[in-house]
């Protein structure tokens, strides 16, 4: 979400004349997106916040993110932050950088790691500038600056209402608000008329997903194996704004015509359903690769974090993917050593890690982040007993994993590439494996390529394999 939201700050910028640099000791505007999860990405943003201003004093220091709108962060990093940006206000940025930016000789922005010069003021540039202002809606609604060709992150939506007990999502991003489908179907309209082979929808909860849709003869794809919404059947019919939930937009994005592949992040177990799980499975598009933070195996934790699902309910939901679809590769997020989480308690989460055979996981150790519910309870489990909890897990997901990958030896699959090394490519399945490919009879295959590749290794987190041809 924080690699989109720089996109879109990007594009943002661009618009109003800013030009990327990739020399951030001469920007003239350095924008840094913060993380505030875990103290871990904090403790970052206090190194990297006062080196930029250090490097580069006359740069006009802007920091957006989670961590924008912490008092005890400002007042920390006072000295070094000249504008802090909520999110949701980036429309105003560029009315608060007129304020400053003319302290600066030459207008130089950078947004993470890279960075833009300041345009000319010609008159087409000047025209842009003045043709788009009017027409920066919501900050999601803002064409990004990709960084890739090949694959993009498109969000749906932004914001979370759950308040899971241990998190700052909600305090940091607001309260949920959803991107109209319309326009998210225009932006994977537009990124595959450009070629992009893979569309990532991202959001806090993908599958709490609402709008509203126009009555589109796109949905019912002839090539589909699932027939159109009734809501939106009857739809095609009266042209009226039909209820849309993310089973419907997936469908709707998997009938854009054009050869790239569907991804999306991150579903919440609460709001997982039997519709969006033949969804899954159904449109050709979308791949077998589904996120399912589980965050615990112990139903009392669970409970104390706020989850509102147990793990009977977690693991049916594994149960019915895996039946739906038997390639499916799922992966989670897990915490260890949340407050009061006793021995017992996290002998549970080992036993659902045995039991749930995950592909990846994402195992944090608990990290209290003020404001939120937890931050109230004690931070009692050790941070010895934290680690040795975290270790235990990855060594339960080293063995399902290795398993999971030993079922594509000798088989062939369908790898798209997004990298090379000399003769060497890599590339994902649609399954999201990361794979070596050996170039064989396909010595010319490119980025954003969809070969078939046939797998003779097979790692925990990697396959490799030679490739057979390109489809693509
Ligand atoms: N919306 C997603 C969900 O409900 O699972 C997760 C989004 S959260 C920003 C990403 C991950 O960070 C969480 O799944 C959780 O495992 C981890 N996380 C969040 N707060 C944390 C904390 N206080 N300490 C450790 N890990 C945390
Ligand atoms: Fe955080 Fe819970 Fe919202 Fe995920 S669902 S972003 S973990 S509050």
């Amino acid at each position: 979400m924080n690699k989109s939201d720089s996109e879109r700050i990007a594009g943002y910028l661009e618009r109003l004349g800013y030009v990327w640099t990739d020399k951030r000791e001469k920007a003239g505007v350095v924008v840094t997106t913060t993380c505030g999860v875990r103290q871990s990405a904090e403790d970052r943003v206090y190194g990297i916040v006062p080196k930029i201003k250090k490097e580069n004093p006359k740069a006009v220091a802007v920091v957006t993110g989670c961590l924008a709108g912490r008092t005890d962060v400002q007042k920390r990093l006072k000295e070094s932050v000249d504008i802090w940006l909520p999110i949701n206000d980036l429309d105003g940025l560029g009315r608060r950088l007129q304020n400053i930016v003319p302290r600066h000789p030459t207008s130089v922005i950078e947004v993470g790691c890279r960075g833009i010069r300041k345009s000319d003021s010609s008159p087409a540039s000047r025209r842009t500038r003045n043709d788009k202002e009017g027409s920066i809606g919501g900050y999601l609604s803002i064409n990004p600056k990709y960084e890739s060709n090949i694959s993009a992150f498109v969000p749906i939506g932004n914001g979370c209402n759950n308040f899971c007990a241990y998190c700052v999502v909600p305090y940091a991003r607001g309260r949920e608000a959803y991107r109209p489908a319309e326009e998210v179907l225009a932006e994977v309209k537009s990124l595959v008329k450009k070629g992009y082979k893979e569309i990532i929808l991202i959001a806090q909860n993908v599958n709490s997903y609402k709008s509203e849709v126009r009555n589109s003869k796109s949905e019912t794809n002839p090539k589909s194996k699932i027939p159109a919404s009734p809501e939106l059947q009857r739809g095609e019919q009266n042209q009226k704004l039909t209820p849309i939930n993310f089973a419907r937009l997936l469908k709707q994005v998997n009938s854009i015509s054009g050869n790239f592949w569907i991804r999306f992040a991150t579903s919440h177990p609460k709001n997982m359903s039997e519709e969006l799980i033949e969804t899954i499975a159904g449109c050709e598009k979308v791949c077998h690769q589904i996120h399912l933070p589980a965050q615990a195996g112990d139903n009392e934790v669970l409970k104390r974090m706020n989850r509102k699902y147990t793990r009977e309910h977690y693991l049916g939901f594994l149960k019915k993917i895996r039946a739906a679809m038997p390639d499916a590769s799922i992966s989670t997020d897990v915490i260890v050593g949340f407050p009061g989480e006793t021995k017992q308690q996290f002998k549970n989460t080992e036993k659902l890690f045995r039991q749930a055979k995950f592909d990846m996981a994402f195992i944090a150790q608990y990290s209290p982040r003020p404001g939120t519910a937890a931050a109230r309870f004690k931070d009692d489990v050790m941070k010895r007993e934290k680690k040795r909890r975290e270790e235990a897990l990855t060594k339960i997901l080293r063995q399902t994993a290795l398993t999971n990958n030993k079922k594509y030896l000798g088989k062939t699959v369908e790898v798209m590439i997004d990298g090379r090394k000399n003769e060497v490519r890599f590339g994902k399945t649609k399954t999201g494996k990361n794979v070596k490919v050996k170039t064989g009879v396909n010595g010319k295959m490119r980025i954003g390529d969809i070969v078939k590749v046939k797998i003779d290794a097979v790692k925990e987190f990697n396959l490799s394999g030679t490739a057979a041809r390109s489809l693509k």
